[in-house]
């Protein structure tokens, strides 16, 4: 009796989007209020351009607001000064963000001087 082997479609793994445990660890708590759509608009407003191009003497609108200084290394009070503190702030194109946190490691401070040095082929620095 022949046997009828079925092939089993590979089960594809479907990428399943991990939500977040508590607000906090998607940045919601931070992300989800009026203060921030302010603080957003309002630094997108007086920085158009993506800051690590304008260093590199290219010119690209920016549409994400990055923190330098991340404030998910923090709780309670002293997140969320970190979050809304203005001069945390960075403006940037959505390849530069997308670049800076990169291998789901977000990164602890940017520095655009330590930026350069790693990445010198944006920059046409000699190495
Ligand atoms: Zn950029
Ligand atoms: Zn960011």
């Amino acid at each position: 009796m022949p046997t009828i082997v079925k092939l089993e479609k590979k089960k594809q793994k479907k990428r399943v989007y991990k939500k977040p445990e508590t607000p906090e660890e998607g940045g919601y708590d931070v992300y989800a209020t009026p203060m921030w759509r302010r603080m957003r608009l309002a630094y997108l407003m007086e920085h158009p351009l993506c800051e690590i191009c304008l260093a590199a003497k290219r010119v690209t609108p920016a549409v994400d607001v990055h923190h330098k200084n991340s404030f998910n290394q923090y709780s309670g009070s002293k997140r969320y000064s970190v979050a809304y503190d203005s001069n945390n702030l960075m403006a940037l194109c959505r390849w530069h963000h997308t670049r800076l946190h990169l291998g789901n490691k977000q990164p602890k401070y940017f520095d655009l001087d330590e930026y350069k040095s790693s990445h010198p082929e944006e920059f046409d620095i000699k190495k």
